[in-house]
C-alpha cells in the first residue's frame, strides 16, 4: 500500500494542472482498490457546492454538471459530517440523489471520504461498487490515507491555477482572489515578480518568457552536447569495472539524450516562448510522468535516470548562464525559500517586496525584510511560483495576502492604500526628533535591531536611541570562513562609533537553528532544539574568545558597548560565559589595552530562562527578552514552519504571562528588562509591554516611529488598564482583536492594516 501511495503522490505532484492531477487520482485509486467507480468532487469556493470534477466509471459527460450542496446527496453528507460514509446500498439511503446523466444507477456500495485541508473540506473522494456489500475496514483506511495525503496537493493545484496550453508558458489570469500567507513585514508592495530559486534543482526552475529563442536553443544544444560528452567519458571509465548488464545503463542514457522526444520537445517549448531551463523542466516532468505510468517495473525505475539527466543538462545550462540576474524596477522577490543572500543581491532601490512559500514572520529573511523596510509575505504555500516570473503582483504585508496579476479594481484599491501609507509614513517622520514618552511623561527608550553594516545610516537617522540588538551572525554568514579578530573589531568599531555615546548591544554569535554558516555545516534532526547559540560558542571557546576580544577592543574610548548572550537555558552557561568574558578582559588589560568592562545581558528566549530569570538577573546587568524564540519554544511552534504559522503569535496568553514573570523577577534584583524580539515592533503588543513596565524596546527600524506613535498616545495608566483586561482573556484571537480595536479607536488603525 505504501508503495502505491507514494507513487500516486509523486505522480500527482508532477501533474501539469489540476485536471490532470484529478485524472491520475481517479484512475489510480480505481485500479488499486479494484472498484467499479472512483470520482472526485471539489468544493466550489463561491457557491459552496460540491462539483464532480473527475471520474473513472461514471459518464464523463457528467463531469462539471453534477453539483450538490451540503444538504443534498451522499457527497453533501460526507462533507457536512467531515467523516467517511460507508453504505452497502446507497440508492436506499434517504440522502441519495439521482443524476440521470451520471450513469450511477447500477452501483450499490458507496464509500465517500472528505478531503480536508487546514480543517476545511475542499472535496470528497468517492468509490462505488456494483455489489451490495459495505467496504471493509482496509478499504476505508486506504481511502482516508489517500485523501489526507492528497488534500495539500489538491488545495495547492486549485489555488495556483492551471496551465493553459501544453508547453506554453501562461501567467495566471487576472484574478480577484488572493492567495493567503502570513504577514512577514508591514507595508504593501505592487511590483513585478522576480522568481529566485536554488540552482541545480530542476523542480525549482520557473517558466520565463524569452525574447531570443535562437540563443536559448543554442544554449540548450551546447548543454546537451556537454552532457553527452560527460556520459561518454563516464562510460569509458567504467567499461572494465562494471558487469556488462550494469554498464548498459550508459547506453540507455545516450539513447535518451539522442531521442527526439527529449531534445525535440524541449526545443519546441523554447520556440513556443519559454526559456531553455523552463522548457527543460516541463519536458523532464512529462517524461517522468510517462515512465511512471508504465506497467513494466524496469521501465518505471527509469524515472530516476530521466531526472538525473535533466539535472545534468540543467547544471550545464546554469553554468553557461551565470550572468548576474536583472531585476525589474519594482522587484517583488518570489521563491519557494528565499535566503538572506538572495535578498541581499537585489539592488536596494529596486526591492519593493518579498513573497516566500516557506517561512513565517520570525524567519530571518522576514526580519531582514523588516530591517530594510520592505513589505513581506511569508508561508504563501499555494503560490504558483513556477509561473509567476514577470507577473504583476501585490504583496500585502499586513494581512499576508498576495494577488497575482490582480484585477483592475483591486490594483486601484491597493494604489490608493499605498498613497495613504506614504502619507502616514511622512506624518510619522515628524515624530523622529520627538521623545519616546508616554502621555504621563514616562520615557521608554526605543532602540534599533540591526546586523547589516549597510543599514547603519538609516538606523542612525531613524530616531533610535541606540542599538538594542546587533545580530553579529550576519557578517559571519556572508563570508567563506570565520572572520578574524581584526576583521570583527573593525566591523564592531564601525557600529559602536556610529552610535556613540548612545548604547549599542552586540550579541555574541547566535548560529544554528535556521542560521547556517556555509563553512560550518551542522546536520541535525531537530536544529532548533540542538546545537545553537551559546551552546556552540561555549563548546568552541576559541571562537567565543576571539569575538569577545574584538568587541572589547572595538569599544576602547567609546564605552558604549553592551554584550548580550543568546540562548542561555541554564545558569551554568551564564557562569561559563561570564568567566570567558572576564578572561578576555583580563588578557587585554595585561596586553596594555585601555578598555572598560561592558555591561552584560542575557537573552530570555527559552522557557527554562523564564523560570530562572531571577537567578540570571542577579548575575548580569540587564535582561533582554527574545520573543521570537520564546514564542516558538513556549508554544512548541516552529517559527519557520508555514504549516503551523497560524498558531504562532506572541500575543498568546502564555507568552504574555511569561514576559510578566520575567519583568517581576528582574524587578526583585533591580535590573532593567528590554524586549528585542519582533514583538517589540508590533504596535498592538507595545501597548501591553508598556503596561508591564518593560524598560526599553528594540525593533526593526521600520517599526520604530510606528511604536513611538503608540507610546506618545498612551499613558502608562491606560496601558496598565488595557493589560488588566487582556490578562483575563484566554484566547489569542480575542486579545489581538481587542488590541486592534484599541488602536483603531485611538485613531491609529493605519498601524495594523494597509492604508491610513
Ligand atoms: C529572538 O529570538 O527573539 C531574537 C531576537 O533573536 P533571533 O530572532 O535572532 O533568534
Ligand atoms: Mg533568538
Amino acid at each position: 500500500m505504501l508503495d502505491t501511495l507514494r507513487r500516486l503522490i509523486e505522480e500527482v505532484n508532477l501533474a501539469r494542472n489540476l485536471e490532470q492531477a484529478l485524472g491520475i487520482i481517479v484512475r489510480r485509486v480505481k485500479q488499486a482498490m479494484q472498484v467499479d467507480v472512483c470520482s472526485v468532487y471539489l468544493t466550489d469556493q463561491d457557491t459552496e457546492y460540491y462539483v464532480l470534477k473527475a471520474t473513472d466509471g461514471l459518464n464523463q459527460s457528467s463531469v462539471g454538471k453534477v453539483r450538490l450542496g451540503q444538504e443534498r446527496g451522499l457527497v453533501g453528507l460526507v462533507a457536512k459530517r467531515a467523516e467517511p460514509v460507508n453504505l452497502d446500498n446507497a440508492p436506499e439511503h434517504h440522502r441519495f440523489c439521482y443524476f440521470p446523466e451520471s450513469g450511477e444507477e447500477p452501483y450499490h456500495a458507496f464509500l465517500g471520504v472528505p478531503i480536508i485541508h487546514h480543517r476545511k473540506v475542499v472535496g470528497v473522494l468517492v468509490v462505488q461498487q456494483h455489489g451490495s456489500e459495505k467496504f471493509d475496514e482496509d478499504s476505508v483506511t486506504f481511502l482516508i490515507t489517500i485523501a489526507a495525503q492528497l488534500a495539500g496537493a489538491i488545495a495547492h493545484a486549485e489555488a495556483s491555477g492551471e496551465v493553459d496550453i501544453v508547453g506554453q508558458i501562461s501567467t495566471p489570469s487576472h484574478d480577484s482572489r488572493p492567495i493567503s500567507g502570513q504577514p512577514g513585514a508591514p507595508g504593501v508592495a505592487i511590483g513585478t515578480a522576480k522568481v529566485v530559486y536554488t540552482l541545480a534543482d530542476i523542480n525549482a526552475v520557473p517558466d520565463r518568457r524569452t525574447s531570443n529563442p535562437d540563443a536559448e536553443i543554442m544554449a540548450f544544444n551546447a548543454a546537451l552536447s556537454a552532457v553527452k560528452k560527460d556520459i561518454k567519458s563516464l562510460s569509458k571509465q567504467f567499461v572494465d569495472r562494471l558487469p556488462p548488464e550494469d554498464h548498459a545503463l550508459f547506453d540507455v542514457y545516450m539513447l535518451m539524450l539522442d531521442s527526439d522526444s527529449l531534445a525535440g520537445q524541449t526545443r519546441e517549448r523554447i520556440e513556443a516562448g519559454n526559456w531553455a531551463q523552463g522548457a527543460l523542466r516541463q519536458t523532464i516532468h512529462d517524461h517522468e510522468r510517462i515512465f511512471r505510468e508504465m506497467e513494466d517495473s524496469y521501465m518505471r525505475e527509469r524515472v530516476d535516470d530521466v531526472r538525473d539527466l535533466g539535472q545534468r543538462i540543467l547544471s550545464h545550462l546554469q553554468q553557461d548562464s551565470q550572468r548576474p540576474l536583472e531585476y525589474p524596477e519594482q522587484t517583488v522577490l518570489v521563491g519557494e525559500e528565499i535566503s538572506a543572500a538572495m535578498l541581499a543581491e537585489v539592488p536596494p532601490e529596486k526591492l519593493a517586496g518579498v513573497i516566500s512559500v516557506r517561512g513565517s514572520r520570525t524567519s530571518h529573511v522576514a526580519i531582514l525584510a523588516r530591517a530594510l523596510g520592505v513589505p513581506a509575505v511569508m508561508g504563501a504555500t499555494d503560490l504558483p511560483v513556477s509561473r509567476m516570473d514577470g507577473a504583476e503582483v501585490i504583496a500585502d504585508g499586513y494581512s499576508g495576502r498576495v494577488y497575482v496579476t490582480p484585477a483592475q479594481p483591486i490594483l486601484e484599491e491597493y494604489r490608493r492604500l499605498i498613497d495613504q501609507e506614504v502619507e502616514l509614513t511622512e506624518e510619522l517622520k515628524a515624530l523622529r526628533e520627538l521623545p519616546s514618552e508616554t502621555l504621563d511623561g514616562e520615557h521608554i527608550p526605543l532602540y534599533a535591531n540591526t546586523g547589516l553594516i549597510s543599514d547603519l545610516t538609516p538606523t542612525r537617522e531613524s530616531g533610535a536611541e541606540g542599538i538594542g540588538l546587533y545580530r553579529t551572525e550576519f557578517p559571519f554568514m556572508i563570508r567563506q570562513r570565520f572572520p578574524g579578530e581584526d576583521e570583527q573589531r573593525a566591523n564592531y568599531r564601525q557600529v559602536l562609533e556610529a552610535f556613540a555615546p548612545r548604547p549599542v548591544v552586540l550579541r555574541t554569535l547566535d548560529v544554528g537553528g535556521d542560521k547556517a554558516l556555509p563553512y560550518f555545516p551542522i546536520e541535525e534532526e531537530n536544529p532548533f532544539l540542538g546545537w545553537r547559540g551559546i551552546r556552540i560558542t561555549l563548546d568552541h571557546p576559541e571562537i567565543f574568545l576571539v569575538q569577545i576580544r574584538a568587541m572589547l577592543l572595538a569599544s576602547a574610548g567609546l564605552d558604549n558597548l553592551n554584550i548580550l548572550l543568546p540562548m542561555i537555558s541554564d545558569v551554568s552557561e551564564l557562569i561559563d560565559s561570564l568567566s570567558l568574558i572576564h578572561q578576555a578582559y583580563e588578557e587585554l588589560l595585561e596586553e596594555g589595552q585601555d578598555i572598560r568592562m561592558p555591561k552584560i545581558g542575557v537573552m530570555i528566549e527559552v522557557p527554562s530562562a523564564v523560570y530562572q530569570a531571577g537567578n540570571l538577573a542577579k548575575r548580569v546587568d540587564f535582561l533582554s527578552i527574545g520573543t521570537n524564540d520564546l514564542t516558538q519554544y513556549l508554544l512548541a511552534v516552529d517559527r519557520n514552519n508555514s504549516r503551523v504559522a497560524e498558531l504562532y503569535d506572541s500575543l498568546h496568553p502564555a507568552v504574555i504571562r511569561a514576559i510578566l514573570q520575567v519583568v517581576d523577577s528582574a524587578r526583585v534584583h533591580d535590573k532593567p528588562v528590554s524586549v528585542c524580539g519582533e514583538m517589540a515592533g508590533d504596535p498592538a503588543a507595545a501597548i501591553l509591554l508598556l503596561g508591564m513596565g518593560i524598560h526599553s524596546l528594540s525593533m526593526s527600524v521600520s517599526s520604530l516611529l510606528r511604536v513611538k506613535w503608540v507610546i506618545r498616545n498612551l499613558s502608562r495608566e491606560r496601558a496598565l488598564a488595557i493589560l488588566s483586561e487582556v490578562l483575563v482573556m484566554e484566547d489569542v484571537r480575542e486579545i489581538r482583536r481587542y488590541l486592534n480595536t484599541q488602536l483603531e479607536e485611538a485613531g491609529m488603525g493605519g498601524l495594523i492594516r494597509a492604508g491610513k
